[in-house]
């Protein structure tokens, strides 16, 4: 299977909104150097940074000469292709706000209307739309241009509907990208090269071997001077409307015709319209908030949510949220789908978990018991690896069983730097491939799903229930689990 083209690049513009900005310093300029010294960018590829700051281009590339390289591993830095790198980095300084700012980009994208060009917004969600407007008054927008935006799209169905409307009035919707930075991972791509690569797994992926599923995202991270912002939208919107969702799609999708951006995209959406409405008292009774309270990790004490800047003192925004899904198919009827999400967990943690059924009737003794079934546990961080927990013979005379992991370790296995999960999606949108990206009815429909969650926690005042920074959320999340005889994967 191969999801991402080796065909060379198109010369290109990428014109980066919110070039001078947290998330392109730490990912996008690291990715597209990474793919630079990969040889992967045409020599006629050009990395146009846009912001208010009153940079020249030497300026904002001394910029980055400071602050991007405390970002990139000692070992993966090369000081040559980086000053190469930068000689594809230009700058236009422009507030998006205002039309009449527009001419520094204008001119710099003259002439180049036949090249790839991607407006890359890593702004905030407000400006979307300033910069859709402006771009197309500038008539800068081009049969061979793009348009990437970055996650949050909207805070609920009407206000992304609203969004996706204004996109829409200037690009067609195959030039639109809805990135989700987490369907860039080695291991969400290697998990539809399992399931879909291999026949193996096909006859088990379903309720009758498989129990439940876990999704877990736990970050060990409070909401680090973000709390004005995070305080208006919480881990439901933060990270259950789109990453947590599409793992879970990912995982539950049915085998698509072809690897074709829109096959593999009818496959997607399709679970996300089976997923079970949970409305009402069923949102309830079926989902625990969660809000950190103040706590201590190795280094030492941290602040709770509530004590964090800009967070007002009566908050009920939750840092943490676990639900219980299920979808209505043929596959997975009666399979709960367990996600939950978190700051200040115990410790960076991604994981999907399958569990297995157990056997129908066991002939052995087993060390534990026989507790836990079969496992497939995909793991997105802190390592990207696959591992299978399957029971074996103890050493010794006696036929007693133990668990043991056959481990696939990527880095392990093919001894290659850690790629970061927007190298390869940054390629796709130059390159012009969707597949990984989310389309409109996607977004639309993952929304939704969430909305009537929300609305229920406020139709029943569902409060935020408090955890202590460090562990892994309210106790209310395990009595959640428990209900089906299950625990959650903390091993
Ligand atoms: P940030 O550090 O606050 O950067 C915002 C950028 O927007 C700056 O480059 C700023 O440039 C520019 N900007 C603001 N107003 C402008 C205007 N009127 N005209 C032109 N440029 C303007 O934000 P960020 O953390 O990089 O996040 C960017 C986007 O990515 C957000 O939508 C965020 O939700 C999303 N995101 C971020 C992360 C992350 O890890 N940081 C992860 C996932 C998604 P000047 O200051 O030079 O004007």
């Amino acid at each position: 299977m191969n999801l991402i083209s080796n065909e060379s690049l198109q010369p290109f513009d990428f014109i980066l909104f919110g070039g001078t900005g947290d998330l392109s310093i730490r990912k996008l300029i690291p990715s597209l150097y990474f793919r630079h010294c990969e040889q992967q960018l045409p020599e006629d590829g050009r990395i146009i940074g846009v912001g208010r700051t009153d940079y020249d281009s030497d300026g904002f590339r001394n910029m980055l000469n400071e602050s991007v390289r405390e970002h990139i591993e000692e070992a993966d830095f090369d000081e040559g292709s980086w000053q190469a790198f930068l000689q594809r980095v230009h700058y236009c300084a422009v507030d998006v706000s205002d039309v009449g700012s527009y001419k520094p980009l204008i001119e710099i994208l003259a002439g180049r209307e036949e090249e790839v060009r991607v407006f890359y917004l890593s702004v905030a969600p407000s400006l979307f739309t300033a910069i859709t407007n402006g771009v197309h008054e500038a008539g800068l927008i081009t049969e061979k241009s793009r348009v990437t935006l970055e996650k949050p799209l909207g805070r609920d169905q009407e206000s992304a509907e609203a969004i996706n409307n204004s996109l829409s009035a200037v690009f067609k919707e195959e030039q639109i990208y809805r990135i989700d930075h987490y369907l860039g991972k080695e291991t969400v791509q290697n998990l539809l090269a399992l399931r879909f690569g291999n026949a193996l797994f096909e006859p088990l992926w379903r309720s009758e071997r498989i129990s439940d599923v876990q999704i877990t995202i736990a970050e060990s991270l409070g909401v680090e001077g973000r709390g004005g912002f995070y305080d208006q939208t919480g881990a439901l919107r933060d990270m259950v409307q789109n990453h947590l969702l599409q793992l879970l799609v990912i995982i539950a999708m049915e085998p698509p015709v072809s690897i074709d951006p829109d096959a593999v995209r009818d496959e997607k959406i399709k679970v996300l319209r089976a997923l079970k409405p949970l409305r009402g008292i069923d949102a309830v009774e079926n989902s625990v908030r969660g809000q950190y309270k103040a706590g201590a990790y190795g280094d030492g004490p941290v602040p709770g949510y509530l004590e964090g800047e800009d967070v007002p003192d009566d908050s009920n925004t939750e840092t943490f949220v676990a639900l219980r899904a299920e979808i209505g198919s043929w596959r997975w009827e009666g399979v709960p789908f367990f996600l939950r999400t978190g700051k200040r967990m115990e410790s960076k943690t991604t994981e999907i978990v399958i569990n297995f059924r157990k056997v129908p009737h066991s002939i052995f003794d087993t060390a534990d018991g026989m507790s836990t079934p079969n496992q497939l546990i995909i793991r997105l961080q802190p390592e990207e690896s696959i591992r299978m927990r399957i029971y074996v013979k103890a050493w010794g005379d006696d036929i007693q069983l133990q668990p043991v992991y056959l481990n696939l370790d990527f880095n392990d296995v093919f001894q290659k730097r850690k790629m970061i999960a927007y190298e390869r999606l940054l390629l796709d949108v130059i390159r012009g491939n969707p597949t990984l990206f989310m389309r409109r009815d996607e977004v639309a429909a993952a929304w939704a799903w969430i909305d009537p969650i929300r609305q229920a926690w406020e139709q029943f005042q569902y409060p935020a229930k408090g955890y202590t920074a460090g562990t892994w959320g309210p106790s209310a999340a395990n009595a959640l689990i428990s209900r089906d005889g299950l625990r959650w994967n903390e091993d």
